[in-house]
């Protein structure tokens, strides 16, 4: 299939397994090619109906499961992250991060997704963000009543970046942060955002306490971590494990 329609087979292969609307031409080009082996697909098209009209009907089916998608997307459907960035960002902010003048009863609360201001300028392939992986800091722990605020308009994305970047500055925020990039360097993610533990190490590293600690092995020798100049090593390290 892949071949047939000059696209990569993982490219192929994921409008198929992700549980995501596919990209609209993959999808058309996939479509093209299947529409001469499918005799019917069950929603009202068949060999006998012509191909053009197939291609109508799904192109609009495509339209339509987008539309559905990009509600879900706005009504703040929970985003996918791993459990390192779930107690991270839980850690950061046990209840919800933005400040309430008055006392409310506990709500039912969770971590959503913030608009990200740089998705729009720069396409994701060209940025090789994994919308898998998300970054911790578009991410924000929020009560239902908030996030009602947010539909609304009460709160703006501008209130709720602020408030997510006032997290970093809390008592304790560098040690989250510190068993958060431990955690990732011991494969807790898919894969290693160098650009996230970057910043990471920035943070980790503005504290006196934490960065005086002394350079120490990870995976049993694998990397050595230097706090105190935010530098990783991958290597054959003497590890002071007992296993
Ligand atoms: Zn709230």
């Amino acid at each position: 299939m892949a071949e047939e329609i000059g696209k990569s087979s993982s490219g192929v292969h994921n409008v198929f397994r992700l549980v995501k609307v596919p990209d609209q031409r993959l999808t058309m080009a996939i479509v093209d090619r299947l529409t001469l082996r499918v005799r019917d697909w069950g929603v009202g098209i068949s060999q006998e109906t012509g191909i053009e009209k197939a291609l109508r009907k799904i192109g609009r089916l495509w339209f339509l499961a987008k539309q559905e998608e990009d509600e879900l997307v706005a009504q703040g459907e929970p985003p996918r992250m791993s459990d390192a960035t779930r107690r991270l960002l839980f850690a950061l902010s046990p209840e919800c991060s933005m400040s309430h003048p008055t006392r409310q009863l506990p709500q039912p609360h969770d971590i959503v997704a913030l608009e990200d201001p740089a998705a729009g300028k720069t396409p994701a392939h060209r940025t090789g963000l994994r919308p898998e992986a998300p970054n911790p800091w578009h991410l924000i722990h929020l009560c239902r009543g908030c996030q009602a605020r947010r539909g609304t308009g009460e709160l703006t994305e501008a209130e709720l970046r602020a408030a997510r970047f006032a997290l970093d500055r809390r008592p304790g925020a560098a040690r989250h942060y510190a068993a958060y990039h431990d955690q990732v360097l011991l494969g807790a993610e898919e894969a290693i955002d160098m650009n996230v533990l970057g910043r990471v190490q920035v943070i980790i590293m503005a504290d006196p306490e934490l960065a005086a600690a002394p350079p120490y092995a990870l995976n049993h020798g694998e990397i050595l971590v230097d706090r105190a100049h935010g530098l990783l090593d991958w290597g054959d390290h003497p590890c002071e494990d007992e296993h």
